[in-house]
């Protein structure tokens, strides 16, 4: 199939920045970008119907790092990385709250909790141990003295099974992740961002200028090429160092009087769960079987879903009746370090992706940043 003379004239032709992936950070990325240049073209192309990356199936969880697995990224990152993270996450989250206005996407600052079972007793004593001096660290940024704050109870927390010991982080809150994305569509479409569903780019050709094939063998050129595909990056850039690791989710039927409110990380955040009004929304468990979960297909596995039912039976819901409504998977884009890949590839074509777990927390902040080196070679 070719493009008649009024599709490429109207629809596809003369783009100026062209950005593939409709997630949290393509969308942003779109809206930088016809915000500073009102009168480019700008064209966001994705393959699902709605937006079918992570964006549309995470947690919902606006969080910046709980003790454990910032104690543990120090390892591998270092302390000064692991903080300037930290920063970029809390700035992202600014930066999404004052985009799409809190209300709109139903924020509510009911704080995250790590919480510590029995068994991980050393754990939590080098956690507890860790929150006064990562307090001083994180003065500066979250302006407040106790990020962290230590929890220990006689009766088990929140009714959960075994659990004595958490560590609060008062900054943290949860959203709802479609209101959200919902959000940017409109605030997108809203400046004359336009925007293509069902549009699947099989391979990109960089010859003169960037040019899209599509699934159809049909081509789309454009001045600017911005990849944001995240988790399926290496689909169509084999090159970039981005692991795709799926996370299975599940969310109950509404449980009158749920005591769990706010969002919750267990093992290094291996599992989280938080309220959604009534109901538990709980994920994770890819540590069980990490070679397993390392794909880019969606799907769920019986060793997953038996380490959610586990956790929901065993630890955060014990005696309690429930049912599981809704049960899907998404795809985290990974890699060696926890920092997004920012870069221009040449210098017509860009990239911003590997946002992690944390893509809600640091999309908009990686967004502005990928419209900025756009635009400063432009
Ligand atoms: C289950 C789960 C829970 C999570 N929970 C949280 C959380 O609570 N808090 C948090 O901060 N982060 C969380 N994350 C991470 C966060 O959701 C992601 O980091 C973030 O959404 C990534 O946004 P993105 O725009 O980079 O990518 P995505 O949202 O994945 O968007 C990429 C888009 O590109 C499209 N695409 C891919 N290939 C092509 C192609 N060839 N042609 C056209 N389109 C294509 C995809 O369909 C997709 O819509 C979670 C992730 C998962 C999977």
């Amino acid at each position: 199939m070719s493009f008649s003379f009024w599709e490429k004239e109207t629809f596809i032709g003369k783009i100026d920045y062209g950005i593939v992936g409709c997630g949290i950070v393509g969308l942003n990325t779109a809206i930088n970008l016809k915000l500073k240049k009102p009168d480019a073209r700008v064209v966001v192309f994705e393959r699902g119907y709605l937006p079918h990356g992570a964006s549309t199936r995470n947690a919902g969880f606006a969080c910046i790092g709980s003790v454990s697995e910032l104690l543990s990224d120090v390892q591998i990152m270092g302390e000064d990385a692991v903080f300037a993270l930290v920063e970029r996450r809390y700035q992202g989250l600014e930066k999404l709250k004052k985009r799409c206005g809190e209300n709109e996407i139903q924020y509510k600052g009911l704080g995250g909790f790590e919480i510590f079972g029995v068994q991980d007793e050393l754990n939590k004593d080098k956690c507890f141990d860790a929150v006064h001096e990562f307090n001083k660290k994180l003065n500066s940024i979250t302006k407040t003295e106790k990020t962290y704050e230590k929890l220990e109870t006689k009766s088990p927390f929140l009714g959960m099974e075994g659990i004595h010991a958490a560590i609060k982080n008062t900054v943290e809150g949860q959203l709802d992740t479609g209101k959200m994305m919902a959000r940017l569509l409109k605030l997108a479409k809203d400046i004359g961002v336009i925007i293509f569903f069902g549009i699947e780019v099989v391979k990109i050709e960089n010859e003169h200028e960037p040019c899209l094939i599509l699934a159809d063998g049909e081509s789309i050129n454009m001045r600017n090429l911005i990849l944001c595909t995240n988790g399926f990056a290496r689909e169509l850039m084999p090159a970039l160092e981005v692991i795709p690791a799926r996370n299975q989710v599940w969310v109950t039927n509404p449980l009158p009087g749920l005591k769990i409110k706010g969002s919750f990380h267990y093992l290094e955040g291996y599992y989280y769960f938080r309220n959604v009004g009534e109901r538990l929304l709980i994920g994770g468990g890819r540590h069980l079987d990490k070679d397993g979960e390392t794909t880019s297909e969606q799907g769920e596995t019986e060793i997953i879903q038996n380490g959610l039912r586990h956790m929901v039976e065993q630890i955060i819901l014990p005696r309690t009746p429930y049912q599981v409504e809704y049960k899907w998977s998404g795809i985290m884009g990974l890699g060696p370090t926890k920092k997004p890949i920012i870069k221009a590839i040449d210098e017509r074509t860009f990239v911003a992706v590997r946002m992690g777990g944390m893509g809600v927390a640091i999309g908009s902040l990686v967004a502005e940043e990928v419209a900025d080196l756009v635009l400063s070679h432009d």
